[in-house]
């Protein structure tokens, strides 16, 4: 593929726009239409589907998706520069793109939805880290508004979101993936894709929530798996006493050695561990 669309090239695009990439914005570009046609294939089928993407940039993404069918992206931006760049891709595909200017991790997406099952697809910037993936994981209510999600992001990071009980990645990030979602890491991207090279490799995951996960609060969840692995060395009856409950009673409950290590307990003894704890409450 040599041409995704008649609009000019990205570099002209960030030239002309000024875009010079700021690393507070954690800003990393992809300049290769092909690379971005790549990442958009992963989420395919795209006919009739509404993508949320964060962080469009220069929109190379955006573009790629919106040739391969997507029927309405809404693009969340924080980058006032980037928003006229926008505009001329959205003068280019009419009614097929929203922009909303703003903060990714305070902009309620599901007010730009319409009843539609949506897809997020984003080249998330290094600077939120996480964040925006724990908010998707941990919202309510479940199944979520997103039919699955294709998401780059640090290998590293990647890693600790697909990790299993046993991995050296394995945390918190892998119980709450694990917990909600089948995840998987498509492919590598090195660094010499990006403008700026960030310093390591990225990979491409896709998560699919499960449509009927293991019942429990989410916000347990995140309290139980926070202190468990803030303090991953520590045996569990020590780690887990920052709940301020009866922590034997909860490990005697839950049947889980008091001397085992969070990194021992897999997704189904953490879903356990919170449901008691939210008792205890
Ligand atoms: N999608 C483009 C690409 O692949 O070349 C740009 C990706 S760049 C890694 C991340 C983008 O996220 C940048 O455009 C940056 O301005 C934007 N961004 C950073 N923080 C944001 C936030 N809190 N909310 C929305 N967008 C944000």
């Amino acid at each position: 593929m040599s041409q995704i669309d008649d609009l000019p090239p990205l570099r002209e695009v960030i030239r002309r726009h000024g875009l010079t990439p700021k690393k507070s914005l954690g800003q990393n570009f992809l300049h290769d239409l092909n690379l971005t046609a790549r990442i958009a294939r992963a989420a395919e089928p795209l006919e009739n589907i509404t993508v949320v993407e964060i962080g469009p940039g220069p929109g190379g993404l955006t573009r790629a998706l919106l040739s391969l069918g997507a029927r309405r992206i809404i693009a969340v931006e924080r980058d006032a520069r980037a928003i006229a760049a926008l505009e001329e891709i959205s003068a280019r595909y009419p009614d097929r793109l929203d922009i909303v200017a703003g903060d990714a991790l305070t902009i309620d997406v599901r007010d730009h939805l319409g009843p539609e099952r949506a897809r997020i697809v984003a080249n998330l910037p290094y600077n939120l880290a996480t964040a925006p993936l724990v908010n998707w994981l941990t919202a309510e209510p479940w199944p979520p508004w997103d039919d699955s999600m294709v998401l780059m992001f640090q290998r590293e990071v990647a890693e600790r979101i697909v990790a299993k009980v046993g991995d050296k990645s394995y945390g918190r990030l892998a119980v709450l993936a694990g917990w909600r979602s089948e995840a998987k890491i498509l492919f590598d991207v090195a660094p010499q894709a990006f403008v700026p090279p960030p310093s390591v490799t990225s990979s491409v995951v896709r998560l699919t929530p499960r449509p009927d996960p293991l019942a429990c609060d989410s916000k347990a969840l995140q309290r139980v798996t926070e202190a468990g692995f803030g303090q991953r060395r520590k045996m569990l009856r020590q780690s887990l006493k920052s709940l301020g409950v009866d922590t034997m009673a909860l490990l005697e409950a839950a049947g889980i050695e008091p001397t085992a290590r969070a990194e021992e307990i897999d997704v189904a003894g953490f879903v356990t561990l919170a449901r008691l704890f939210a008792r205890q409450q």
